[in-house]
C-alpha cells in the first residue's frame, strides 16, 4: 500500500519533494527498471511541466513521471500498476482543459507520458489511412498527411503539442468537424493496454465492421479511464485543391444562421469551416495579440468566418465563396465581407480565430463554458443566455466564439470593467449552474469536446440519466476493476 504519510505536496507549485515520496521506494524503483533511468522523471523541477495544465486551473503531485518507449513497457507498467494497486494518470501533450490529464494532490499517482511513443507505423494512400503511435504531435501527423498529398482533417489551436493519444482519449473536436467529424469518427482502429497488462489489438483499417460491441468507441472519449491508447487507425481525406476564407460581419447570430443554411446549400460538402464570434472576442484578440488587425472595415456585432474546401480546383473554390458571399449581400444577411486575397491572408484569418482563447487571459478575468446546442436553437439560446448571464452579474460581457456549424460555442463571460477579478471569479459556480440549466433546457451539452476530466464530474452526474451514469461506472469496473486507471475524472 502506499504510504501516504510521506506526502507533502507543495498546494502553490504542485510538485511534491525529493523526499516526500508517496509510493514506497522498492515500488518506485521497480518501475523506474520498467523504462530505465533515464526515461523516469522524479518529483522536482523537472516533473513539474507535467503537474499543471495549460491555463494553470489544475496543478497536482507525482510520485514519478514514466517515460516508456515501447507497448511492451506499457504492458508491464501496467501489470505492476495492477498487481500493485498503484494509481496511473496518462498524459500526452498536456493540452487538456478539464484536468484529465492531472494527477491530485497525494502523490502517490505516476503520470504515463506517452511522447516516446510517436512512431508513423504505416501509410496507406489506396485505403486512405495512417497508423500511428499514441504520442506522434497532431502537427506531425498533418504534416505527413500533406506530404502524401493527403489531408488529416484534425485541426485545433493546440496541434503543435496535442497528441494523437490525447485526441482520441478526449474525442477532440476542433474547426473541421463540420465537414469530417471528430475524433471518433476519424479512428478506425486502436490499440490499447489494458489496465491488466493485456494489449488489445483492434488495429483493423475498415471502414465497415459490424463484429460485436465496438470496443473502440467506448475507449475514444474515456480520457484515459478505461485503459492506454498505444496506437491507432485514421482516415485520411483527398487534399483539397482549392481553399477559399472569408470573415464575415453580421447583425445578429439569427443572420448568421440564415448564412449557415444559405453556404451549406450551396456548397454542402464544400463547406469546411464556419465559426461565430462576438465584436468583443475579436476585440480583445486585437488588443492582446501581437500583430492582429481588423479583418474587416465596418463594425458589426457578430462575425463569421466561413471556409470552403473544393476537391475539384482553386477556381471552383473561389466561385463557391463569390456566390455565398453575393447572395448573403443581396439577402441582407451580411454587414461587411472580406476574402482573403492569398494564402498569408486566409492564415492570418484563421489565427485571429484560433488566438481567441489566449487572447481572453489578458483581458481581465472570465467565466468559461464550452456547449452545445442544435445549431437551429443557436440564435434563441443565445437570446436567453445574455439575460442569464446579466442576472447572475449585471454588466458581465459575452465573450464567445466557436464552432457554429457544430452548434458547439465557447460561451465565455468577461468581466464588466470596473470589476474586481477575484470578485467577478467568485461568481464562477453560479454563472456556470446558471449557463449550465439553459443548455440543458434546450437538451444541449455541458462539455462539447473538452470532455469531463476533474472540471466537470458534478456536472456531468447532474447533466446524465442515473441509468446511463449506472452503466457508465458498470464499463468502468469491466475494464478496470481495481480502479487504477485515472482516478478522480469522469466519474
Ligand atoms: C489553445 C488550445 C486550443 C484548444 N482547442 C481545442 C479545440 O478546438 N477542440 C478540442 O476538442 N480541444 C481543444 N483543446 C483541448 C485539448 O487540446 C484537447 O483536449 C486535446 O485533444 C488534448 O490532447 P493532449 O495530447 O494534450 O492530451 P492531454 O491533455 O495530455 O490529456 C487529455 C486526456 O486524455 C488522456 N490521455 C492522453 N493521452 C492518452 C493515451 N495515450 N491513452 C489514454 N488516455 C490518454 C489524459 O489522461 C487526459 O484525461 C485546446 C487546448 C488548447 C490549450
Amino acid at each position: 500500500m502506499p504510504d501516504t504519510t510521506r506526502v507533502a505536496a507543495d498546494a502553490r507549485t504542485g510538485l511534491i519533494h525529493p523526499e516526500a515520496a508517496a509510493l514506497p521506494d522498492d515500488l518506485v524503483q521497480r518501475f523506474i527498471a520498467i523504462v530505465g533511468q533515464r526515461h523516469a522523471i522524479c518529483p522536482g523541477d523537472e516533473a513539474s511541466p507535467y503537474l499543471r495544465e495549460p491555463r494553470g486551473l489544475f496543478t497536482g503531485a507525482t510520485a514519478l513521471v514514466l517515460r516508456p518507449g515501447t507497448v511492451a513497457e506499457v504492458s508491464k507498467i501496467m501489470r505492476l500498476a495492477n498487481e500493485t494497486g498503484t494509481a496511473i494518470v496518462p498524459q500526452g501533450g498536456n493540452t487538456g482543459l478539464v484536468g484529465g490529464q492531472i494527477p491530485d494532490s497525494s502523490g502517490a499517482s505516476i503520470i504515463l507520458s506517452l511522447s516516446r511513443l510517436d512512431a508513423l507505423r504505416e501509410i496507406d494512400t489506396v485505403n486512405n489511412t495512417v497508423t500511428v503511435e499514441a504520442g506522434m504531435v497532431l502537427e506531425r501527423l498533418q504534416d505527413i498527411a500533406r506530404e502524401h498529398d493527403r489531408l488529416f482533417p484534425l485541426s485545433l489551436g493546440a496541434q503543435g503539442s496535442c497528441q494523437i493519444g490525447g485526441n482520441l482519449a478526449t474525442n477532440a473536436g476542433g474547426t473541421g468537424v463540420l465537414a469530417y467529424g471528430n475524433s471518433r469518427d476519424l479512428c478506425l482502429g486502436l490499440e490499447l493496454v489494458l489496465p491488466s497488462g493485456e494489449v488489445l489489438d483492434d488495429l483493423r483499417k475498415l471502414k465497415k465492421d459490424n463484429t460485436g460491441y465496438d470496443l473502440k468507441n467506448l475507449v475514444v472519449g474515456s480520457e484515459g479511464t478505461l485503459g492506454v491508447i498505444t496506437a491507432a487507425v485514421l482516415r485520411l481525406y483527398p487534399r483539397p485543391k482549392g481553399v477559399e476564407v472569408a470573415w464575415v460581419g453580421v447583425q445578429t447570430p439569427g443572420q448568421a444562421l440564415d448564412l449557415f443554411q444559405l453556404a451549406a446549400d450551396m456548397a454542402g460538402g464544400a463547406l469546411t469551416g464556419f465559426e461565430l464570434m462576438t465584436e468583443l472576442a475579436l476585440d480583445m484578440t486585437i488588443d492582446h495579440v501581437p500583430g492582429a488587425r481588423a479583418p474587416l472595415n465596418d463594425a458589426a456585432p457578430w462575425h463569421v468566418l466561413i471556409e470552403i474546401s473544393s476537391s475539384r480546383s482553386s477556381e471552383d473554390a473561389n466561385a463557391l465563396m463569390q456566390g455565398i458571399l453575393s447572395d448573403g449581400f443581396e439577402a441582407g444577411m451580411i454587414v461587411d465581407a472580406a476574402l482573403a486575397m492569398n494564402l498569408g491572408q486566409a492564415q492570418a484569418f484563421w489565427n485571429l480565430r484560433e488566438a481567441m482563447s489566449e487572447a481572453q487571459r489578458h483581458a481581465g478575468a472570465s467565466i468559461k463554458h464550452d456547449i452545445s446546442v442544435p445549431v437551429s436553437a443557436l440564435p434563441e439560446f443565445l437570446a436567453q443566455a445574455e439575460r442569464v448571464v446579466d442576472g447572475v452579474c449585471p454588466g458581465a460581457r459575452v465573450a464567445c466564439f466557436g464552432h457554429m456549424g457544430d452548434g458547439n460555442l465557447h460561451y465565455n463571460i468577461a468581466q464588466p470593467p470596473d470589476h474586481d477579478p477575484d470578485r467577478f471569479l467568485a461568481l464562477y459556480p453560479q454563472m456556470t449552474q446558471a449557463v449550465h440549466d439553459l443548455v440543458r433546457s434546450f437538451n444541449g451539452s455541458i462539455s462539447a469536446e473538452h470532455g469531463i476530466g476533474q472540471m466537470k464530474r458534478h456536472a456531468l452526474a447532474e447533466s446524465t440519466p442515473p441509468v446511463a451514469l449506472d452503466l457508465m461506472r458498470r464499463v468502468k469496473v469491466a475494464f478496470d476493476p481495481n480502479g487504477i486507471m485515472n482516478p478522480g475524472k469522469i466519474l
